[in-house]
């Protein structure tokens, strides 16, 4: 795979972004291209190392090393088909996924692993460019009708497998535009919204029906959609949001990360006319949670013009190194700087806001915090313990709340009498996507509490294989790691 003595001949290398200073002007995606030489040594840099650890790091199971040479070889259209043989939108997780891979790569034991992400998003942009992506239409229809509720990675992923094992599949979707999170979460300035179009265009193509702006549940009950549709996917995402039940939490100023974010993404797409304008502008603002979302509010912040952004995060600093006790190839829980972050956050960790301070209009002028240490307790979770004599008073006019989702809404599990688990995520085992109810299965966040995109197209894959089965009695649809590779 890849050239032999490659990876002792090439330094790892991804694509530039550029300067801060300019990509705060607007909301564009500010990566640089790297020219396809450098992309082909890149391939090469994968190393024939026998057992490809990376397959086992992907939750897709991707082929990586078979694309890689592919790449290396300059056969990007044979590298678009083993891509696509396993991962039904590489655009998103090309650009978006943190890449356990990478951290599985053999190469990385003791060099920087092989940049099989970058290499991801090239070769389906070059599919893109080429026209190598097209519909691809069933040739029979089975006449079983499915239902997905929530047009997340997820369910996108659902449907189009289902789809292609020629079921009439609808993807039901609150939201006036389908994507989920990708969509209304995530920014422009990580993912711009023409990438999620450019698909959506060909499922549609496909032959997939899109019905945007109905809530199951609401304006549909789920057990009469239960009756109407031969089997059901929920995929309806894991949207409630934690809350700060701290003194202070109402006051005017005080937001929940994910309606600054949707209230963005929108503004980014034309929209003008909200109830009420969350900007950053001119502010000094706080966000409070260090993941991916507290991410994404420090470069909307900026984009917005704030006056200053801090980050605060409860957990103490992770290493940049790899922690001992979680060795290779498994996920380490080491410190990630985000592009966001490099825009000029200053980070605080091991850090706790006791209460915001408002003025006498009811607007928030400021917070109270303390510094904290984790307890270890033999057999227990890490016990929170306040540091005497560290509550500090930090002036801001913006607080964002990015704690995270604790699980799923309820009203369709209860319409249903769907079992739930101790989150409200609904229960079905991975052994066959199936709830309690025959015929309605679930997938993603929905079902595993909130994760990753890569995580949601498994989901929406395996789930399909099971629904497929379900109608049929057995299923041609690819399960996890198991190349298809005829298809794009
Ligand atoms: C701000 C933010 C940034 C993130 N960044 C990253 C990242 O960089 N990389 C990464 O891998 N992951 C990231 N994630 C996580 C990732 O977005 C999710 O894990 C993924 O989108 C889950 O996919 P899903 O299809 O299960 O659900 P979702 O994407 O949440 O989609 C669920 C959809 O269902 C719809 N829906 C819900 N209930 C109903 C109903 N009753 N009727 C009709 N429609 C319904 C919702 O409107 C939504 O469109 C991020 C998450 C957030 C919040
Ligand atoms: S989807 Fe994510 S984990 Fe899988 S190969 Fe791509 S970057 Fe790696």
């Amino acid at each position: 795979m890849g050239k032999i003595t490659g990876f002792l001949e090439f330094d790892r290398k991804v694509e530039a972004y550029a300067p801060v200073e300019e990509r705060v002007k607007n909301y564009k995606e500010f990566t640089i291209p790297m020219p396809e030489k450098e992309l082909k040594d890149q391939g090469a840099r994968c190393m024939d190392c026998g057992i490809p650890f990376c397959h086992s790091g992907c939750p897709l199971g991707n082929l990586i090393p078979d694309f890689n040479d592919a790449v290396y070889r300059g056969k990007w259209e044979k590298a678009a088909h083993i891509l696509h043989s396993t991962n039904n939108f590489p655009e998103f997780t090309g650009r978006l996924c943190p890449a356990p891979c990478e951290e599985a790569c053999v190469l990385g034991i003791n060099e920087d692993p092989v940049s099989i992400e970058n290499i991801e998003k090239n070769i389906v942009e070059t599919a893109f460019e080429k026209g190598w992506i097209t519909a691809q239409t069933p040739a029979v229809r089975t006449g079983k009708k499915v239902a997905v509720v929530g047009s997340g990675p997820a369910g996108l992923a659902a449907a189009q497998q289902l789809n292609r094992a020629g079921h009439l599949v609808t993807v039901f979707e609150r939201d006036e535009k389908p994507g989920g999170l990708l969509r209304y979460g995530i920014p422009d300035f990580k993912m711009e919204k023409h990438v999620i179009d450019r698909r959506l265009n060909v499922l549609e193509e496909e032959g997939i029906t899109f019905k945007c702006g109905i809530h199951v549940g609401k304006d549909i009950r789920a057990d009469e959609l239960n009756n109407d549709f031969d089997a059901v996917v929920l995929s309806g995402g894991a949207t409630i949001r934690r809350k700060l039940p701290i003194k202070g939490a109402d006051l005017n100023g005080v937001v929940q990360a994910m309606d600054f974010l949707s209230q963005n993404n929108r503004r980014v797409d034309g929209v003008t006319n909200f109830k009420k304008e969350i900007k950053a502008t001119d502010k000094d603002v706080i966000v409070i949670g260090g993941g991916d979302t507290g991410s994404d509010c420090i470069g909307t912040s900026f984009r917005h013009g704030a006056k200053s952004v801090s980050n605060f995060e409860i957990m103490p600093m992770a290493t940049t190194e790899r922690p001992e006790n979680q060795p290779w190839p498994f996920w380490p829980m080491r410190l990630r700087t985000s592009s966001s972050h490099k825009e000029g956050a200053e980070r605080f960790f091991s850090i706790s806001t006791k209460r915001f301070l408002g003025d006498e209009k009811g607007n928030l002028k400021g917070l109270v915090t303390a510094e904290v240490e984790w307890i270890k307790v033999p057999g227990q979770r890490p016990q929170l313990k306040e540091i005497e004599g560290t509550e500090k008073e930090w002036k801001c006019e913006l607080a964002l709340l990015a704690l995270g989702f604790t699980g799923s809404e309820m009203s369709i599990a209860e319409q249903l009498g769907l079992e739930t688990d101790s989150r409200t995520n609904i229960k079905a085992s991975e052994n066959d996507y199936m709830t309690n109810v025959p015929g309605v299965f679930a997938a993603g966040d929905q079902r595993r509490g909130q994760s990753l995109i890569v995580w949601a197209i498994s989901e929406g894959r395996q789930a399909a294989y099971h629904v497929d089965k379900y109608l049929m009695g057995e299923s041609l649809l690819p399960l996890k790691g198991e190349g298809d590779l005829p298809r794009i």
